[in-house]
């Protein structure tokens, strides 16, 4: 099982890049006993959609 810190790190680190199937069953088993990593992966895709929106509005103003 990971430890929070790895799950943590897997979390951000998903957001550049695709988890390879092994980290991504591993992540989502421990989510899933995990309550503050579950929180942590919600912040997580809040932020990035936020980020994403935030690229869009840069990316109309540069046009
Ligand atoms: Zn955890």
């Amino acid at each position: 099982m990971l430890t929070c810190r790895q799950a943590t790190q897997l979390l951000s680190e998903q957001q550049d890049r695709q988890l390879v199937f092994k980290e991504q069953s591993a992540l989502q088993f421990h989510v899933m006993m995990c309550r503050s990593c579950r929180r942590f992966g919600k912040q997580m895709k809040i932020l990035s959609l936020l980020t994403k929106e935030f690229k869009k509005v840069d990316e109309v103003k540069n046009d």
